[in-house]
């Protein structure tokens, strides 16, 4: 297997990058084009300092540093755009996932595939989250009807060019699990091994699951507009008929018009804020054209690849 860029999002991973750097190394011995496109996503710890000693002792290892934390998509997005080789291989710099699997991947993707995801097999990481993330796929796939790859985590093999593609779509979500099958990329799914975490410290937040829930409800499902309609239309039928109830149960009209009001009001506030919500989301991707910034890299830095943050 030649051409493999493997880009490793970092956040504070100063205890990490190293041990990162030689498992890597060790594991894709047999790739004759390796760039190892390390991501500075703003660590206030020493990443940065090490990134550069690895880049200034190998040249396969390169780097990009951003002036502050723009989060996971951001960095994988900035990565996409800078990967030189024909493939990306995505892994998290902890290691949960194994980077001897990484062949496993990129022979996957050899049978025609755009984008292979590996499935965490036996997943180590706290009950909550697990839970919480079950949810979330719940969610999106049955009530919001988003179609999104099982169980994918952030360990997988992508095409340069649909990984540049998806990032590329300024004013599209981060989100990249919904995307992938958005711009209809052929993909697929691996049973993959998954490890604690054993330096350094897990940057999820529950914040971050709930944000991309959002995303996922506001930027890739019309449903929630739906169920506004029906709520106005529901209005329309349902306030007349409660006032005329009303008024044939013996209250007086005061009261009824009161249950009316109170009703309607309701509604309206639901379809406001509904609408409101889109309209927020729509300027928040209008403020996502401007681009991030790097502070450093030791990669050619590409006008065109400055790609928006989510
Ligand atoms: N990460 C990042 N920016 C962030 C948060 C995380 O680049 O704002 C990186 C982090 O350094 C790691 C990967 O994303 O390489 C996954 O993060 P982590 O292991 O903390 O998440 P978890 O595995 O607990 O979900
Ligand atoms: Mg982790």
């Amino acid at each position: 297997m030649s051409g493999l860029t493997v880009v490793v999002p970092c956040y504070n991973e100063g205890a990490q990058v190293e041990t990162a750097y030689g498992e890597l190394t060790a594991a894709l011995a047999g790739v004759e084009a390796l760039e190892l496109l390390f991501v500075d996503d703003g660590s206030s710890d020493d990443t940065l300092e090490r990134l550069r000693g690895l880049a200034e002792s190998d040249p396969r290892v390169r780097y990009l540093s951003f002036t502050r934390n723009f989060g996971l998509e951001a960095a994988q997005a900035a990565a996409f755009g800078y990967a030189s080789q024909p493939w990306c291989a995505q892994i998290d710099c902890d290691l949960q996932a194994p980077p001897e699997e990484i062949p496993l991947l990129l022979a996957k993707a050899a049978e025609g595939y755009d984008v292979v995801f590996g499935v965490r097999r036996d997943r180590q990481d706290a009950w909550g989250r697990r839970v919480a993330a079950v949810v979330q796929q719940w969610v999106a796939r049955r009530l919001l009807g988003i179609e999104l790859p099982p169980g994918a985590s952030t360990f997988r093999v992508v095409r340069t060019e649909v990984a540049r593609t998806i990032a590329g779509l300024r004013l599209g979500s981060p989100y990249f699990l919904a995307t992938v099958p958005l711009v209809g990329a052929r993909y697929t799914t691996v049973p993959t091994g998954h490890r604690p975490r054993t330096a350094g410290r897990s940057k999820f937040r529950l914040a971050r699951l709930a944000g991309h829930s959002f995303e996922l409800f506001f930027g890739f499902s019309w449903r929630p507009l739906n169920a506004v309609y029906l709520l106005a239309v529901l209005g329309v039928v349902l306030g007349p008929s409660l006032a005329l109830a009303t008024w044939g149960l013996g209250a007086d009209g005061g009261t009824a018009l009161a249950a009316l009001g109170v009703v309607l009001g309701a509604l309206t506030l639901v379809c406001t804020a509904l609408v409101g919500r889109y309209l927020h989301r729509l300027m928040a991707d209008m403020a996502k054209i401007r681009p991030f910034y790097i502070r450093e890299a030791n990669v050619e830095i590409r006008p065109e690849d400055a790609l928006a943050p989510g």
